[in-house]
This record gives structure tokens, C-alpha cells and sequence, in this order.
């Protein structure tokens, strides 16, 4: 966590009130965020435009700069890389902090070549400038794991198989039928199911469990407004 350069300047009184004030701009919760669903897992995320505003607004234009110090492409993972980093000024001080970010390459469906690698390279620097800002704040919230954790495909989903036959949604008593994702995972009924009495005490529908995962995060987003 190196800090550099700047002199501290004379402490002011209000020092500490002015940082807890900019940290409270930094991390303030997001009006907007978007939702994606990667590894059977739902992600709530930013863009890079929110990231860049919320530092604009909370630092100032001038007053923080992010670069990019390595980049590569993985060609296992298929993926473009970033390692970057962001310097901020905060408290009289530089603050500097890094870290990775990636994204797959896009591929042209018939010939399978790359489509626009700058492109690609382009959305891993932005996905290491979101995360760099995480480091300082902006959008931390949305990384915090879900409670009680989902479990991992390792552990054995219980009751998959007769528990599973006729569970039905508790609000709109349909049957849970298996949910496909666009990355090709799948959740049978008994993990619904499961997942559902984890996290919201009943069996629930694919379409009633995003409600109540919404739901329950406006929830929370509504107490994270409370002034501190
Ligand atoms: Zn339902």
C-alpha cells in the first residue's frame, strides 16, 4: 500500500469529519446497477461510467488518475488481462492501489477469430479501474458475499431427487422446473428449491426468487443510506 510524493499538509480540525465525509461519498450506494448471472452465480455490478463519475464527483477531475501497467492475453482462459492502477489524492496524501482485471475475447461465430481485440482490452482495463475503485471504496458493497453463502457445486445438494419431485413455488404454486443460464450451468429444481429456503426461508420459483433476492436488496441498500 505505498503512499508517496505528497507532504502532509498542517492538520486541519476537521480533518477527520472531512474523511469520514469523503468516504461516504466514495461508497455511497448506486441508484442503478446492472445484473449478470456467470458460474450459476448472480453478480450485481457497476460500469465503468458510474465508477468514473463516482470518482469525478467524490475526488474531484483532478485529483486521481488510473494506468494501465500490464496487459496480456491468456489464451486458455481466452481471455484479455489488465493490470492497472489508481492514484488518488486523499487526506493531503497519494494513495495507490492496484489490481487485475479481465474479459473474455469475442469471437466471430464463423470464423472464430477475434472480433476487435482493443476492444477486449478495453473491457478488462475498465473491469481493473472498477475494481481499483472498489479498493478506495466506490461500489464495495456489491462484492460483499451474499449471507448465508450459496453452496458450491462440491457440496451435496440435498434432497436432489425425491425431495425435489412436486416442490412447488410457495407464492405462485407453479412447479420448479430446472433454470438453464446463458453460460450453459444449470440449477435443477432441488437447488432452486434449496437455494430459495436458504436465502429467503421458502421454495421459490425462478421468477419469485429474483424478486425476493431484489427485494431483499433494496432492502439493504435502504439501511446503507442511513447517515453515519
Ligand atoms: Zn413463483
Amino acid at each position: 500500500m505505498a503512499t508517496k510524493g505528497a507532504v502532509a499538509t498542517t492538520s486541519q480540525t476537521e480533518d477527520g469529519a472531512d474523511r469520514v465525509e469523503l468516504y461516504g461519498r466514495l461508497t455511497a450506494p448506486f441508484e442503478a446497477t446492472f445484473r449478470d448471472i456467470r458460474g450459476g452465480v448472480e453478480l450485481e455490478y457497476i460500469t465503468g461510467e458510474q465508477a468514473i463519475s463516482r470518482l469525478n464527483e467524490a475526488l474531484g477531475v483532478a485529483n486521481w488518475s488510473f494506468r494501465i501497467l500490464e496487459h496480456g492475453i491468456n489464451s486458455d482462459a481466452d481471455e484479455c488481462w489488465a493490470l492497472g492502477e489508481i492514484t488518488a489524492q486523499i487526506d493531503d496524501r497519494m494513495v495507490v492501489r492496484q489490481q487485475f482485471g479481465s474479459q473474455k475475447v469475442k469471437r466471430s461465430r464463423a470464423s472464430g477469430t477475434p472480433l476487435d481485440i482493443g476492444f477486449d482490452l478495453k473491457g478488462a482495463a475498465t473491469d481493473a479501474l472498477k475494481k481499483c475503485a472498489s479498493l478506495l471504496g466506490v461500489a464495495l458493497y456489491l462484492w460483499k458475499k451474499e449471507v448465508p453463502a450459496e453452496p458450491t457445486p462440491l457440496q451435496p445438494l440435498a434432497g436432489r431427487g425425491a425431495d425435489s419431485d412436486g416442490a412447488a413455488c410457495e407464492e405462485c404454486g407453479e412447479s420448479l422446473t430446472e433454470v438453464r443460464f446463458k453460460d450453459g450451468t444449470s440449477w435443477p429444481p432441488a437447488q432452486l428449491a434449496s437455494y430459495g429456503r436458504r436465502k429467503h426461508s421458502r421454495v421459490l420459483c425462478m421468477s419469485h426468487y429474483r424478486e425476493a433476492n431484489e427485494a431483499k436488496r433494496r432492502a439493504e441498500a435502504a439501511l446503507q443510506q442511513v447517515p453515519f
